[in-house]
C-alpha cells in the first residue's frame, strides 16, 4: 500500500500505476487506447471494479487544469464504453477519490468502476 496521496504530493512522479502503463507490472487490462487505460482492481470492493486511468500521470483531480479538458470528458467517455464492454446494464458507480481526506492511495488519477451489486449511499 502507498502512502495517502496527500496535497503535498502533487509533483508528478512516478507510481504502481504507471509500472502497469509500461507493463512493468502485469494487470488485467479490459481497454486501452491512445490516452486511457482500464484494468481491475487488484482489491475489488466489488464484483466488477474497474480502474479507468489517463496515461499521463496527473496525480490527482485537484491537478488536472484546463489543458486537461479533452483527457477528462475522454476518461469519462471511456467509463462508459467499459462498463458497456463488461455487461453492467443495471447501473454501476464513478468513484474518483481525490488527495488525503478523498481516501486516495495512489498518486495518478483513477476513476473506479464499481458494479455487480446494489450500491449503497452515503459510501462511507
Ligand atoms: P484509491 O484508494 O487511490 O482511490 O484507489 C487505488 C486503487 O488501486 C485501490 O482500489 C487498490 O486496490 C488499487 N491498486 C493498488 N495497487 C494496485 C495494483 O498493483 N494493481 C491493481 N490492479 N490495482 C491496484
Amino acid at each position: 500500500m502507498e502512502a495517502a496521496c496527500t496535497n503535498n504530493m502533487s509533483e508528478t512522479q512516478d507510481t504502481i500505476f504507471g509500472k502497469i502503463i509500461r507493463r512493468e507490472i502485469p494487470a488485467d487490462i479490459v481497454y486501452e487506447d491512445d490516452l486511457a487505460l482500464a484494468f481491475k482492481d487488484i482489491n475489488p470492493q466489488a464484483p466488477v471494479h474497474i480502474l479507468v486511468i489517463p496515461k499521463e500521470p496527473i496525480p490527482k483531480l485537484a491537478d488536472a487544469g484546463d489543458q486537461h479538458q479533452a483527457l477528462m470528458g475522454h476518461l469519462l467517455l471511456t467509463v462508459k464504453r467499459v462498463a458497456e464492454q463488461v455487461g453492467l446494464t443495471n447501473g454501476y458507480r464513478v468513484a474518483i477519490n481525490n488527495g488525503a481526506y478523498g481516501g486516495q492511495t495512489v498518486c495518478h488519477l483513477h476513476l473506479h468502476i464499481l458494479g455487480g451489486r446494489q450500491m449503497k449511499w452515503p459510501p462511507g
